[in-house]
Parts: structure tokens; C-alpha cells; sequence
């Protein structure tokens, strides 16, 4: 039988059973219904992409995969040289791997890596922000600071390798002063942080990040896992302030496959380039530069460029802000919109109870979380279509 994700199983709610998908939307044996979700904030170019599809079909009759121990292929060497060109600064190196959790514990170990190879066995601790979400394994689990994972985690009592901070200038100046001598990195989630409850904070807080980095000599990671490929209305947040290492995973394949990459900067890269063989990064997870996902993340770069993505992006902020704006009610703390992603965070989370089957009766698929009822929507949809995934969350509100 299957255990399914973030459910308890005893008492989880029948999966709804998907047996086609195109588009935007999921299709189940008697209904179609909008991914409000983009599952899992992947599927950017919606289901089934004609083009993607087509470069997996061709690789498949290739080979579908091949170690990068001792061997390469020309799918992983054009991915990584795209994304040297398409990523801003001398973010150019390219290591790969197979979900964005492994992708963050590659980029945590490079930053704790990059000082021991210096003989700086001292740098022990990560700075982190309060409510990020980096991940499912066990470093990225500790970075984090997901309310889900708080109560695992007594287990090993207090955090001895991680300090949060909220998103407050003061409070980043405080904890670089205090620690600076301890940092290896400062690792964020930038301008959004998902899974925390989208929590939009201000570019000023990253610019002053950056500058104390540099100050102090540590590495500054975006984990742009969710936020890569626009989602903040950005093509990346490294466009607007440089990181030395950024994670970028969930839509790199368009949705299409999973994989991730985790991509530094020349300083950290020669970090490890020596004679010695320890200095080496010791990590290599099996599927690392798949060639089906390769061959998909190519191709969904290319249509980004092509079709101008980040104008379809816009627009969704557009027609959000314009469905949105007014929209209040006494059970709502706040509606918050930034790029292609719109959240509305209500007091209390039993109000939002109910609301997927509600969803799935007006044809739009959501998942709300917490107190959070959001929407983050593959850029391809329509005006009307997302004006229906709007009006269905207005609608719940307006109906009770
Ligand atoms: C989803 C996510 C991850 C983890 O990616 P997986 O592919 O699920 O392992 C890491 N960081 C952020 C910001 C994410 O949103």
C-alpha cells in the first residue's frame, strides 16, 4: 500500500484519483478540475507539454540515464551550460541531483566544505530565517524551522548548528555581529518563503544580507527551490542580489521530472579545485544529471526564453491584483500577492476546513495548509481560468 506524504493515514482523506492531465488541468474518471497548485509549484508550463514531452520521448529512445561517475553525455553537458548562461554572475557550476532536499544538503555541504578546506574547522553554524522550509532530509529539516518537523525534532533537543532570524534588517546585523565568527553560510529562501505560509518580505533585507556576507567573509544561499524559473515575478531573486550558491529544483524540468541543481560561483568552486583529493566534494546521488531530466529541464528553459514567460507572469499578478483587490472579510488576517504566487492567511485554520472538496466541486484542485489558503498557478492558464481559481476562494468566504 502507499504512504503518502505530510498525511496521517489513519485519518486522511480519499486522494482524489488522477487519470489524464493536460494543460492546467488534472482530470479524474468524472471530473476536470484547474491545478491551483501546479503540483507542488512544479508544473509551470502545465501537464503534458507537447514540446517537453516530445524531448523526453527522443531521449528515451537514446538512453534514459547514465552515471556521471567516469562518464558524461551531451544532455547534462548542455543543461549545465544553458544554465551557466541563463543564470546571472559567475553562478556557473553546476552540480546536480535528484529532488531540491538533496540539492540544499549539497549546497550546505559546499559552504561548511569550503572552510574546512581551508583549514577553518570552526565555521560550524548555518544562519537561517524563522519559518523557512529548505527540505525533507535532515540537515535541511534542521535549517528549516517548519512548525510539522518541530515536534521531531525534540527528539535531539535544542538546535546546536542553526540560528533563526526573522526577516528584520536589526535582527540579521545582531546575528552577524554575534556569530560572524561561526557562519559558514547565511541560507534563505528570498523575498518568498513557501512552505513557512508565503511570507513576502523586502528585497532590502537581501541587499543588507548580501553586504554583510561579503563584510564578514560568509557564503549567502538562495534556495530558490520554489521561488527559481518566476515565480516572484522574478526570473530569479539572483537577479536582483547575487548569492554564491543557489538551489534551484521543483520547476528546472517544468514539473515534468523530478531533479535539481545546486550551482555556485567561481570563488566557492575553487574552493575545492586542488591537487588534493580531500578537498573534493564528496557527493554524488545516483540519477545526478539524468538524462530524460536533462533533456525536459532544457527544453523548459528554452520555452521560458521563447514564449517570454515573465510576461505571462505579470499578467496572473495583474489579474490577481485586480480579482483581489476589496476582498476582505473579518476571518482574513491578510491577502498577500507577489509574482504568480497569491496567499490568504486566515486567523484560524479551521476556516479553511472543508475548502478542497468546495474547490473540487467548482473544478479548481487546491491545497491549503495550515492557515494558508493559497494559489500558485501554472503560467500557461488562461484569464478566465484564473479568474475561476480567484473566484472559488472568493467565493468560500462570500458563501459561509
Ligand atoms: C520544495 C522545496 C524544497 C525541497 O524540494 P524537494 O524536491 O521536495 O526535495 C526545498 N526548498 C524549498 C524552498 C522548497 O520549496
Amino acid at each position: 500500500m502507499i504512504w503518502y506524504p505530510y498525511e496521517q493515514m489513519k485519518t486522511m482523506k480519499e486522494p482524489y484519483k488522477i487519470v489524464d492531465a493536460e494543460g492546467v488541468y488534472l482530470y479524474t474518471q468524472d471530473k476536470k478540475m484547474i491545478d491551483s497548485v501546479s503540483s507542488w509549484w512544479s508544473v509551470i508550463h502545465g501537464y503534458k507539454n507537447p514540446v517537453i514531452t516530445q524531448a523526453i520521448k527522443e531521449q528515451a529512445d537514446r538512453f534514459s540515464h547514465i552515471m556521471l561517475g567516469g562518464l558524461t553525455h551531451e544532455p547534462v553537458e548542455r543543461l549545465s551550460s544553458k544554465l551557466a548562461e541563463f543564470l546571472p554572475g559567475d553562478l556557473d557550476y553546476c552540480f546536480f541531483s535528484d529532488s531540491g532536499s538533496v540539492g540544499v544538503e549539497v549546497a550546505l555541504k559546499m559552504a561548511l566544505q569550503y572552510y574546512v578546506n581551508k583549514g577553518d574547522m570552526k565555521r560550524t553554524k548555518v544562519l537561517a530565517l524563522r519559518h523557512a522550509y529548505h527540505g525533507d532530509t535532515f540537515k535541511a529539516m534542521e535549517v528549516g524551522d517548519d512548525e510539522d518537523y518541530h515536534f521531531i525534532l525534540e527528539a535531539y533537543g535544542e538546535k546546536k548548528y542553526t540560528v533563526h532570524i526573522p526577516t528584520e534588517i536589526p535582527a540579521l546585523e545582531d546575528a552577524f555581529l554575534k556569530y560572524h565568527n561561526e557562519l559558514n553560510c547565511f541560507i534563505v529562501e528570498p523575498l518568498l518563503q513557501g512552505a513557512g505560509g508565503m511570507r513576502m518580505y523586502d528585497i532590502s533585507f537581501l541587499k543588507r544580507a548580501r553586504q554583510l556576507c561579503d563584510n564578514y567573509g560568509i557564503l549567502l544561499i538562495f534556495d530558490e527551490v520554489a521561488t527559481g524559473f518566476g515565480r516572484t515575478g522574478n526570473r530569479f531573486v539572483a537577479d536582483l542580489v547575487l548569492p554564491d550558491i543557489i538551489v534551484l529544483g521543483k520547476a528546472l524540468t517544468g514539473g515534468h521530472i523530478g531533479h535539481a541543481v545546486t550551482v555556485a560561483n567561481k570563488k566557492v568552486y575553487d574552493g575545492f579545485y586542488d591537487n588534493a583529493q580531500e578537498k573534493a566534494l564528496m557527493h554524488g546521488p545516483t540519477f545526478m544529471g539524468n538524462a530524460l531530466a536533462c533533456s525536459a529541464a532544457l527544453r523548459s528553459i528554452e520555452l521560458f526564453e521563447q514564449q517570454d514567460y515573465m510576461s505571462k507572469i505579470r499578467r496572473i499578478k495583474q489579474i490577481t491584483r485586480r480579482e483581489m483587490s476589496g476582498f476582505t472579510d473579518e476571518r482574513i488576517k491578510e491577502v498577500r500577492i507577489m509574482g504568480g504566487c497569491v496567499c490568504i492567511e486566515v486567523y484560524d485554520s479551521s476556516v479553511l476546513d472543508g475548502y478542497q472538496q468546495f474547490a473540487y466541486e467548482h473544478g479548481v484542485f487546491s491545497r491549503p495548509f495550515l492557515n494558508y489558503l493559497y494559489a500558485m498557478v501554472p503560467y500557461i492558464i488562461t484569464e478566465d481560468e484564473l479568474v475561476k481559481v480567484l473566484s472559488t476562494m472568493k467565493m468560500w468566504f462570500e458563501k459561509k
